[in-house]
């Protein structure tokens, strides 16, 4: 219900031992991860002097799906030096940190179609774009003058927040970046001559270089993946990472940029925003759907690994995973559509309220929804129900299986509420709980004076819907007639006489809307006949139980001498006719007969509204 429910499979990895079937991914996947293992082209990145020691063997692949399920063949578990990769995740940090503003105006977002290490930046000495060197050491700089002497622990801990685990810094491959690289200082002195940067060209560098030498595993990057995949959220840890608005500005970079010289070519064949690093790694991101995380060290000419760019084109083409190639069916999130014709009235009506229903059955549409409601599924919904002649009084919008609605569709909605569902038509929005944060919108726009209501259940807002039904055409539909006592169930059988000495005996009372008339658990010593009007039954709490319109009485077990068993409040002008216990009995002296019939009929009422009760348990627990 608008939250994510927590799938029955284990969200991590499962011990080697479990014995789980392999699902068609896992098996392409494997057999991904044997046929590129014996590809040995590519050599491991050796300007760094300590990258060049690392084993060039290693083969991992790792998916991690928007719904935090890990698939993870080979070497997962190895770790390695997150290098460029860092890049991504530390532009979004940047953009949320500081805002797009200020950091848009320090770094560019063009390709620039050269490599990682470039020294080249745009006419206006800005860099070209954050994943390549000059971009990431600007970026870095905007962060550490925000955070001081901190710099290096946010970007951390931000790192540690995607990965869902506290990742280490390898020191030896810090301490010997750091002792070679000039290139990098020569890109920060180029930039800090054009003002990029300020401060300490050094100090920048170490917390520019140590965060190029954290250590992640290719799963660390399948789950860094899925968080950018799912807007931000760790679909592990449920952790937002970033907003929206970063990591959609992020995954465009990627799309340009993150693959160096190799970039427009990945994004043709691949068509998944992704960023390499000189460590081996390849961390790529399918929004909606999955993250992905490689590792493997030997390294093309463009410096990104050759088996990472073999299984990431491999699982593309197999599955057709290109960003561009979308299949997504609009009507899909249409379930079903329906009035009550075909639908009898919830178990536990009233005979007489059965019929009004049945009677209006086209009163109330059902659109059941699913999946996610997003831009163009809420204008397809919209669009069908431009038609004025499909819009009954109450519409009903169950989105019990909605998962998410996104902002564009809630906009969309309230759009539709207020300029195209005529006031004559109630939307009834069922399947949404308080603590879901689609509530809290819609009663602001009930507060507004829209005619919207919402239900946490399907059953509670057909319940009201069908309410309104009987009170709009049962009760208010003949307002100014009282109903005549013959029509009364607990009289049926009264000679003309009895019922006029009946009659003579009561009071005739008018209450006005919101007044309860008794109640529950406490003694009464009356009951009622209602003649004009509507009342509920409801619980002490005030749960709503039912409904009775004029015809039928209430507060009868007065007669018995029993406390009534529910509240009753009257829900609009009421006019009843009362009788008290006493007079009862004094008519009961008078009429024997009628009196007999007035038991029988109450005995029939009674085992009535338990077979209502029992209907309604059934109707709960079925
Ligand atoms: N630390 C490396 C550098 O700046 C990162 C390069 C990369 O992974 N492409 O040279």
């Amino acid at each position: 219900m608008l939250t994510p429910e927590p799938l029955p499979f284990p969200s991590s990895q499962p011990p080697r031992a479990a014995r789980l079937l392999d699902t068609p991914l896992q098996s392409f996947l494997r057999g991904c991860h044997a046929t590129f293992l014996a590809d040995e082209n590519g050599a491991v990145a050796d300007y760094i002097p300590e990258l060049g020691k690392v084993d060039p063997d290693p083969f991992g692949i790792a998916v991690a799906t928007v719904d935090g399920f890990v698939y993870e063949v080979g070497d997962t578990g190895i770790p390695f030096t997150i290098q460029s990769i860092s890049k991504a995740m530390v532009f979004a940090f940047a953009l949320d940190l500081l805002g797009p503003e200020t950091v848009e105006a320090a770094i560019g977002v063009e390709p620039s179609g050269e490599a990682f290490n470039s020294i080249r930046l745009l006419p206006d000495n800005r860099p070209f774009n954050a994943m390549v060197n000059s971009g990431a050491i600007a970026c870095c700089s905007l962060i550490a003058n925000a955070e001081g002497e901190g710099a290096f622990d946010v970007i951390h801990a931000m790192l540690n927040r995607y990965a869902g685990r506290t990742l280490e810094v390898d020191e030896a491959v810090f301490q010997s970046e750091r002792a070679t690289g000039d290139r990098n200082r020569a890109i920060a002195y180029l930039l800090r001559n054009h003002g990029g940067i300020k401060g300490d060209v050094d100090h920048l560098l170490d917390t520019y270089f140590r965060q190029c030498s954290i250590l992640v595993t290719a799963r660390d990057l399948a789950v860094m993946g899925a968080s950018l995949a799912n807007h931000g959220v760790n679909p592990i840890t449920g952790e937002t990472v970033a907003s929206n608005y970063a990591v959609a500005r992020t995954l465009a970079v990627m799309s340009s940029s993150g693959m160096y010289d190799f970039a427009g070519e990945w994004i043709y064949r691949v068509g998944l925003p992704a960023k390499s690093g000189v460590g081996g790694g390849i961390l790529a991101a399918l929004p909606s759907q999955l993250g992905f995380g490689t590792f493997s060290p030997r390294l093309d000419t463009h410096g990104n690994s050759v088996r990472g760019i073999r299984t990431c084109e491999a699982v593309s083409e197999a599955f057709d995973l290109h960003m561009l190639s979308r299949w997504n069916d609009v009507r899909s999130c249409v379930l079903a559509d329906y009035d009550f014709r075909a639908v009898p009235p919830q178990p536990g009506r009233e005979t007489r309220q059965q019929r009004i229903l049945e009677a209006r059955s086209n009163a109330i549409r059902v659109l059941e929804l699913a999946g996610k409601l997003s831009f163009a599924t809420m204008d397809y919904v919209s669009r069908r129900l431009a038609d004025p002649a499909g819009l009954p009084d109450f519409l009903i919008l169950n989105l019990h299986r909605v998962s998410t609605i996104t902002d564009a569709a809630m906009r969309l909605f309230i759009d539709m509420l207020k300029g195209q569902i005529p006031p004559t038509t109630t939307v009834v929005v069922a399947g949404v709980d308080s603590a879901s944060p689609v509530a809290p919108r819609i009663r602001a726009l009930k507060d507004e004076g829209l005619r919207v209501r919402i239900y946490p259940t399907y059953d509670a807002a057909v319940e009201w819907a069908e309410d309104q039904v009987v009170y709009r055409y049962g009760a208010l539909s003949q307002p100014a007639v009282e109903v005549e006592l013959k029509h009364q169930p607990l009289l049926a059988g009264f000679a003309p006489q009895e019922l006029e000495d009946f009659v003579g005996l009561g009071a005739k009372t008018a209450y006005p809307a919101g007044v309860r008339l008794v109640a529950a658990d406490q003694p009464s010593d009356r009951v009622y006949f209602l003649l004009k009007g509507m009342v509920s039954t409801r619980t002490a709490s005030g749960t709503r139980i039912g409904t009775l319109i004029p015809g039928m009485s209430f507060g009868e077990m007065a007669l018995l001498e029993e406390p009534s068993v529910a509240d009753v409040w009257s829900e609009s002008e009421v006019s009843c006719l009362e009788v008290t216990r006493e007079q009862f009995h004094a008519f009961q002296e008078a009429h024997p007969r009628a009196a007999g019939r007035i038991t029988h009929n109450l005995a029939r009422l009674l085992a009535g509204r338990m077979r209502m009760a029992t209907a309604r348990i059934g109707l709960l627990t079925g």
